[in-house]
């Protein structure tokens, strides 16, 4: 298939050219590099509301959204005027502030499945520091992960299953030592029996289970309720720290995330992304029991420079306060099921191969017509009909994300309009996709 470009993307193609001797790709960050899509990354000059705008002058309705954290759009007014009074201010101190304490509380008074948090600056950092704490706190060093949960770039969790059943992780990035990715186990999503007897087995090494409970990575791979009650009651059962991953799920589904949306308290919680307004923010968090072995209370040591910087909590509590208006998470959701069910519509009608699983404000266009609940079910060759997707839409004025793996978010920015616009290219993408 031949990728003509119909839009200037001269601008573009030539910073990458200069970007190229800079960083390595190109990028700061892997996926950034379209090597999955056609064509050259698009550098974005500027976003408002829904819409974002690349070095070119072309014109984008946004559904990568930064990769998830602005669930508000672009540049919204009221996270703006707060960051612009709180940089005027001075950018960073080093010392505890006012701004964290009033984001600690924020989300401790409207989120039943935490007692405290610590701010970090990434979504890695939050997990990393999780897996600490649950080693620190259980004296034990094995991980269990899922194939098909992503959880940043975290020597322990860049692992691949190796082959058979239950198997010990074979490191999926080099530089990672062997030593390190032996401690991770992994088994697949919703594998009831195979999660009972590696507990069984191992549970005694174990120090926790992490999962992504809405797995947002690999596709967006949505598990049922009584899943993740079952995760919760065999952590229990082994005495292993149930870990709930939710850079992409926290304050996304809801307030309380996938926590609070299926109501299973899971020991340690994760965030990144929505909590920090569109700034480098992470947070982990747990009971005060758990919480009281972290530094310097206890004995784990975490620390960070730039942690609860006041300009990120400023963007945080500005982007936190906003999702606690009522109806909130509601609306988004309406919007997101529209859209979804709209475009699956067309694609029945036609008899065209594809679905939109959605959840919140998330979405993802699979390929198939059957649920996938699990990574092996993802066909690698169906990635080709995305690419000629992703290129169709770059070409009419609609950003996704530059992978078939990658999730689409709605933010509050969208208008009825925006949603109207972008399924009806989204169809006539199919269109070219699949005849
Ligand atoms: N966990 C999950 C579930 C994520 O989606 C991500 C990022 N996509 C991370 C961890 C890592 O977060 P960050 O990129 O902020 O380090």
């Amino acid at each position: 298939m031949q990728y003509e470009q119909r839009i200037p993307r001269q601008t573009s193609a030539d910073l990458f050219e200069e970007a190229k001797g800079y960083f390595p790709g190109g990028v700061n960050s892997p996926v950034r590099a379209f090597r999955s899509v056609s064509g050259p990354p698009l550098f974005i000059r500027e976003g408002k509301g829904s819409r974002m705008w690349d070095e070119d002058g072309n014109e984008f309705i946004d559904f990568c959204c930064s990769w998830g954290p602005l669930i508000h759009g672009h540049a919204h007014p009221y996270i703006q005027e707060k960051v612009m009074e709180t940089v005027a201010r001075g950018t960073s101190f080093g010392t505890p502030n006012r701004l964290g304490n009033q984001l600690g509380k924020l989300i401790l008074d409207n989120h039943p499945y935490l007692e405290r948090l610590r701010f970090v600056s990434s979504g890695t950092e939050a997990v990393m520091s999780a897996l600490r704490l649950a080693r620190g706190v259980t004296g034990k060093n094995k991980i269990l992960k899922f194939d098909g949960c992503y959880h940043g770039h975290v020597d322990s969790l860049l692992v691949k299953a190796g082959s058979g059943l239950a198997t010990f992780g074979t490191s999926s990035s080099a530089g990672v030592p062997e030593n390190v990715a032996k401690d991770t186990l992994i088994i697949p999503l919703n594998d009831r029996d195979l999660l009972e007897a590696t507990l069984a087995q191992h549970a005694h090494e174990i120090a926790c289970i992490i999962v992504e409970p809405i797995p947002a990575n690999n596709g967006l791979l949505i598990q049922d309720r009584s899943w993740l009650e079952c995760l919760r009651i065999k952590a229990w059962k082994h005495n292993v720290l149930l870990i709930f991953d939710e850079v992409i799920s926290g304050f996304r589904v809801g307030f309380t995330g996938a926590a609070g949306y299926y109501d299973v308290q899971p020991d340690i919680i994760t965030f990144g992304k929505v909590i920090g307004g569109g700034f480098p923010v992470g947070a982990y968090g747990a009971s005060k029991a758990i919480m009281d072995h972290i530094a310097p209370e206890g004995p784990v040591y975490q620390a960070g420079t730039l942690s609860a910087n006041p300009v990120a909590m400023a963007a945080g509590l500005a982007a936190l306060e906003l999702c606690l208006t009522p109806g909130f998470y509601e609306l988004q959701a309406e919007k997101t099921h529209a859209m979804a069910t709209a475009i699956e519509a067309y694609a029945r009608q036609r008899g065209y191969p594809l679905h939109v699983p959605h959840i919140g404000s998330i979405f993802w266009l699979a390929f198939g017509t059957e649920r996938i609940t699990r990574s092996d079910q993802i066909d690698a060759a169906n990635m080709q009909y995305f690419k000629t997707i992703h290129h169709e839409l770059l070409q009419t004025g609609i950003y996704l994300g530059p992978s078939g793996y990658e999730v689409g978010f709605v933010s509050a920015a969208h208008t009825v309009a925006d949603l109207q616009e972008a399924v009806g290219k989204i169809c006539a993408a199919m269109d070219v996709a699949f005849w």
